[in-house]
């Protein structure tokens, strides 16, 4: 399950910011009250990012919830890197190659959560199911 933040920003692109990469950039949450209850309605997303806190700043209840914190995402396509140690010769290794391919069945979405004094980054990787979904309330 997703909560309408995550869901708006993977499905809609709602606060997506351009900063001059083809990654998409988004402000995900932005207050303390809002990553908490989007936690504990169980967004499989926002749950991992809220554990994600040191104990000191858990539960985060106990903060009002128009505390600001900052939640950013940052989408991009998966790329698969192949190395090709090349061809072997009488004189030696021939030409050695690195090839990047763009795997578009999978993303990888990286979370950067800062609160106070604490940073951290978490990444997932989604994978294209191939299906169109509409969301249920
Ligand atoms: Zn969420």
């Amino acid at each position: 399950m997703l909560c309408d933040v995550c869901w708006f920003m993977l499905r809609g692109q709602r606060e997506f910011e351009w900063k001059g990469t083809y990654d998409l950039l988004f402000k995900h949450h932005q207050k303390v009250g809002s990553l908490d209850c989007s936690a504990e309605l169980k967004c499989s997303i926002c749950r991992i990012l809220r554990d994600m806190l040191p104990d000191h700043l858990k539960p985060l209840a106990k903060f009002p919830p128009d505390d600001d914190l900052s939640v950013t995402a940052r989408l991009s396509v998966q790329r698969t890197h192949t190395y090709d140690p090349g061809v072997s010769t009488a004189r030696g290794v021939g030409n050695q190659a690195i090839t990047t391919e763009v795997d578009n069945a999978l993303y990888r979405l990286d979370f950067t959560l800062e609160f106070h004094s604490f940073k951290k980054q978490r990444t997932f990787v989604l994978k294209e199911i191939g299906q169109s979904l509409e969301k249920s309330y």
